[in-house]
């Protein structure tokens, strides 16, 4: 990645925390977002920095093994965001906020159930909820991931929610879905816990909306089956397309990828010598 592709991300980043703000799903110095920028390293919110006042050279660089480099320090979660770009290779954007909904039910330690089909947008018959640990631990970090496992999106006891995506754009999406889902099952409470749908039935959902690919742009050539203009200009569908392959052709870009350590193995010591004037600069958090 050269400094130009991430001077984009950082700008990218810093507009995507302003419409975490004016999408009302975080507020004040709560949230964090983070996005992979290559098999070694990601960018990250700084921690309790105002998103109105955050300029993209606010935003702090991080390697994968707790270094970090910027004017700040890291988010306090920058563990949860490591461990799970570590884990999730199919996914680049972690986004973490306290949203009303998703958070209310994360106070009673309420998964989601399959009450209303956009469950499945989060990719299963549930969206579960962490057992709660103190914020900033790895203990958090382990709790999420387990909460993560074949998910896209999961709560946080006590705390909040975590959603994930391919770009800053598809991260926002789901994250935005989560909350409205909370919000319509902590609605349906009020009337008592509402029937849920059939394991049969959402593994249909989620087929169909694998096949829909949801919250995804279409392919301009219809290999995805969704809808598409019947003449859409090959640019326009070029240009719609450009955020989810910004990342992609990042990630092309990147070393041959290392195989995934375990789950809280420390990870993998980079060879001495590398980014040497960065290395003297970066402290631990
Ligand atoms: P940071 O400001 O350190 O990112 O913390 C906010 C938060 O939500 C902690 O869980
Ligand atoms: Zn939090």
């Amino acid at each position: 990645m050269n400094k130009a592709q991430e001077n984009a991300l950082r700008r990218e980043m810093v507009t995507t925390c302003r419409k975490m703000n004016s999408t009302g799903i975080n507020q004040g110095t709560a949230g964090n977002l983070s996005i992979r920028l290559d098999d070694d390293s990601f960018l990250i919110t700084p921690s309790s920095l105002p998103y109105d006042i955050m300029q993209p050279d606010d935003i702090m660089k991080m390697w994968f093994d707790g270094t970090f480099e910027g004017k700040h320090r890291p988010s306090s979660e920058w563990r949860f965001h490591r461990d799970i770009l570590r884990h999730r290779e199919d996914m680049n954007v972690v986004l973490h906020c306290h949203s009303m909904y998703a958070t209310t039910l994360a106070v009673h330690h309420k998964t989601i159930p399959s009450f209303h089909y956009m469950t499945g947008v989060a990719g299963g018959i549930t969206i579960r909820c962490a057992r709660y640990a103190t914020f900033g631990t790895q203990a958090l970090s382990d709790a999420a991931i387990e909460a993560l496992d074949g998910r896209l999106a999961c709560l946080l006891g006590q705390h909040g929610q975590i959603s994930l995506g391919k770009s800053f754009a598809s991260a926002l999406w789901l994250a935005v879905e989560v909350e409205t889902i909370s919000r319509m099952y902590v609605q349906a409470l009020t009337l008592g816990e509402p029937p849920i749908l059939s394991d049969e039935e959402m593994a249909r959902v989620i087929g169909q909306m694998q096949r829909m690919s949801y919250g995804q742009m279409p392919e301009a050539d219809g290999s995805n089956d969704v809808a598409r203009p019947k003449a859409a200009p090959k640019k326009a569908a070029a240009k719609k397309a450009a955020p989810a392959k910004k990342v992609a052709a990042v990630k092309k870009a990147a070393p041959a990828k290392k195989a995934a350590p375990a789950r809280g193995a420390a990870p993998a010591k980079k060879p001495a010598g590398r980014k040497p004037a960065a290395k003297a600069a970066r402290k631990r958090n």
